[in-house]
């Protein structure tokens, strides 16, 4: 366990008396706790921390590096006095030191030993942990984020490899009109659970990265996240121009030039960073194509270190490899012309005594076509010998799209297989949930959450507690909107009534609907919208109303998908709609988990096959929500036909326009014809039983298969363990 220095209290000189010792021993547990992430994942940590004082705790986006910071240890001690916290505390310290040192018995020391001296090294451009720590912009984030915090619960011998962003992604609020206005922040290094990385000699570590016009410089930053290991690495040091030093502020901001200098520092510096670190992995993870230039440096370093030569590292290094691929959209891949790769690569290139054109080929799937770009999902496919997509239909359309790299295969043999995402059950659970789930499945549940038969024991679960449950997170999530809602009235100066009337908007009873997730076009927020007039009449009915909770950010270049959260927002003017349809700004982790854990339904209409998978709807799966969704992404080979409702029959016309108003009125019939009555269908006590039926469905189905922990017991035992040990027969994950 780390050992936390804390600065010795003034009066130590003297001999201290009992209370401050008890005082600072509290105050050195509490920080402990705040600076390994694992309190995130655990709601009676978080409890703790929100009890010392639950106003500033939300006014600092959860932060408990903060929330100690602006506390003496006397201030604290007394308020664990007034509170009855110290057992709490103490146990929860014990429990953490007790995960940390405990590793001989986890999943990954069984299953994963051989990763043990050589771990899997996991790359991604970002991090979606905790609303507190902001570097993260969406799903690719919060995935990876689940990802390393199930690898830690599993103890599979993981490190992860990201960027500090000190300004993260955006905060997004409305102005009047309801046009999304981007505001950046700066976040205090020493807000975040980060110490800098040390080498084994116990230096900080700076990495240096030489580029045609000089050389490029990052230090590295150490964040716990459970029993993982994460390396951020950050371009604000002495010694870098006052442009380079800017490099790594926000994420995904910028020109092409910033993106390539950024991946530059994301995979080749992220390699240097573990060689420095004195750590040897055993698999390259690269997730999604930001890292791809990892294994260049990695190729390098095997032809300095074994005396190999090119071909042969790179076969080494790409069977060590594994890729993953996010993108059924081929503009969504990120393409660099030579100018821009000659001058990042140029000097890497030259140590591998490679042309070129060898280079640009690497990155092209018709290696001698001058005119094709870099291509980073390209390059990232060829130096791997595992690639793998992240549903099962998107396997289907990413083996399709990169067909051409393999011209001899059939597109059945093209070797990219699929590894459905899962989410951190843990994370996304709500406490009431957690209750009700220790009662009804048994403890070991929780050793065990990725395997579908302890999921089962779910069919026993009383109807009427469960609908309780689900009911008292809905107004939970309720007076969450109400509070949202005229803050941001009172921000805009609305008039008085408005603001007053945000405090009751919403029915408890309605049928609540929620659709949050990026404004980009291809996921349709308005496809509700297009039969309006009839939408409106579900919505507005007396005795069965409809009511909808959207949340979401539009990418700050992305006009048309600004437009879509205007026509949503200002919906609120339109009688019909106001008060039933509210749009939450700021969409984010905290939002995110409101949301899911406390609608009735979570709607997702995308353009089919676009969703790679959609992670959403999986986190609101857990909490008792039913998912209405296109049969995309995962939800394709999710849905049974009595686990939730879908949109559609699976197919899609090639036309958008047809597409769209297909879909959009198969929504309005599956909303009027199957949603609604169902939820409405009441017994005599008031119990909606066989809607209850199909959320125990839901469940008991699909907790487990779409669990991180399955996903990540997958990525070991098809990807990571064939990796490491060389086996090299079957190149793809099917
Ligand atoms: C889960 C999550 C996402 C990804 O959800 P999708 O279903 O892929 O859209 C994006 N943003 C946040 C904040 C999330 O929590």
């Amino acid at each position: 366990m780390s050992q936390i220095q804390v600065p010795a209290p003034a009066a130590s000189l003297s001999r201290p008396n009992w209370t401050e010792l008890t005082a600072q021993d509290i105050y050195d547990k509490l920080l402990a706790l705040a600076r390994n992430l694992w309190w995130s994942w655990h709601p009676e940590v978080v409890n703790l921390f929100r009890d010392l004082d639950p106003v500033r705790w939300r006014q600092i986006d959860h932060n408990p590096i903060v929330l100690l910071a602006e506390m003496t240890p006397e201030q604290v001690a007394e308020r664990t006095s007034e509170m009855v916290l110290y057992t709490r505390i103490n146990q929860a310290h014990r429990r953490l030191k007790d995960y940390l040192c405990n590793t001989r018995t986890t999943w990954g020391a069984r299953e994963a030993g051989v990763l043990g001296a050589q771990p899997v090294a996991y790359f991604s451009a970002e991090f979606g942990l905790h609303e507190s720590v902001p570097i993260y912009s969406g799903g690719l984030g919060v995935l990876s984020g689940d990802h390393i915090k199930s690898a830690s619960g599993l103890g599979v011998p993981l490190v992860a490899i990201g960027l500090y962003y000190d300004q993260g992604y955006f905060k997004q609020r409305l102005n009047e009109e309801g046009w999304q206005l981007e505001e950046y922040l700066d976040t205090k290094v020493e807000n975040l659970p980060m110490e800098p990385a040390r080498d084994p000699q116990g230096r900080p570590i700076t990495v240096e990265i030489e580029t045609l016009h000089g050389r490029l410089l990052a230090k590295v930053w150490l964040m716990h996240v459970g029993r993982v290991h994460l390396y951020l690495l950050d371009c604000d040091v002495e010694g870098n121009s006052p442009e380079d030093r800017e490099l790594t502020s926000r994420l995904y901001g910028g020109d092409l030039r910033t993106r390539i200098r950024q991946e530059l520092v994301l995979g080749v510096g992220g390699v240097k960073a573990l060689r420095a670190l004195g750590v040897k992995p055993g698999v390259f993870h690269l997730n999604e194509g930001h890292s791809a230039f990892a294994p260049l440096e990695v190729i390098r370093q095997r032809m300095q270190d074994d005396g190999l030569s090119f071909d042969e590292s790179l076969r080494e290094v790409a069977a060590q490899t594994v890729f993953t691929t996010h993108t059924p959209v081929p503009a969504g891949h990120d393409r660099f012309d030579g100018g821009l790769v000659e001058e990042h690569l140029g000097p890497l290139r030259q140590k591998l005594g490679i042309s070129f054109e060898q280079l640009m080929g690497l990155g092209r799937v018709e290696p001698q076509n001058e005119h094709e770009s870099f291509c980073m999902t390209v390059i990232g496919l060829k130096l791997s010998r595992r690639a793998n997509a992240v549903s099962s239909l998107h396997g289907h359309v990413s083996r399709r799209m990169w067909a051409n790299l393999w011209p001899w295969r059939v597109e059945e043999e093209i070797p990219i297989g699929h590894i459905t995402n899962g989410v951190h059950i843990p994370t996304w659970l709500a406490y009431p949930m957690v209750q009700l789930y220790d009662k009804y499945l048994g403890a070991e549940w929780h050793e065990r959450m990725g395997e579908p038969e302890v999921w089962q024991a779910i069919y026993g679960v009383d109807p009427g507690e469960l609908w309780e449950t689900h009911n008292a997170l809905k107004s939970r999530l309720l007076e969450f909107v109400r509070r949202r809602v005229s803050r941001q009235s009172r921000r805009r100066n609305e008039d008085p009534a408005v603001i007053e009337a945000a405090r009751t908007i919403l029915d408890p009873n309605a049928l609540t609907i929620g659709f949050a997730r990026r404004f980009a076009t291809y996921k349709r927020a308005d496809l509700f919208l297009r039969n309006f007039d009839r939408m409106a009449e579900l919505v507005d009915d007396a005795n069965r109303p409809v009511q909808f909770v959207f949340a979401g950010k539009a990418h700050p270049a992305d006009e048309p998908g600004k437009r879509l959260i205007q026509r949503i927002a200002n919906l609120r003017h339109d009688p019909r709609f106001a008060g039933r349809v509210v749009f939450i700004e700021d969409y984010d982790i905290n939002v995110a988990r409101h949301m899911v854990q406390g609608v009735d339904v979570w709607l997702n209409n995308p353009r089919r096959p676009l969703e790679a998978s959609g992670t959403s709807g999986q986190k609101a799966v857990l909490n008792g929500a039913l998912n209405c969704s296109v049969l995309d992404g995962w939800w394709a080979e999710a849905y049974n036909g009595m686990n939730g409702f879908s949109i559609g029959n699976g197919t899609s016309h090639a036309n958008d326009d047809i597409n769209d108003s297909r879909d959009s009125d198969d929504l309005l019939r599956v909303l009027q014809e199957e949603v609604i009555p169902l939820f409405y269908k009441r017994d005599a006590d008031g119990l909606p039983r066989e809607w209850i039926q199909r959320m125990t469905n839901s469940i008991a189905t699909l907790a487990a298969r779409f669990s991180a922990h399955r996903m990540v017991i997958d990525y070991v035992q098809k990807s990571y363990l064939v990796a490491a040990g060389g086996l090299s027969s079957d190149m793809s994950v099917r």
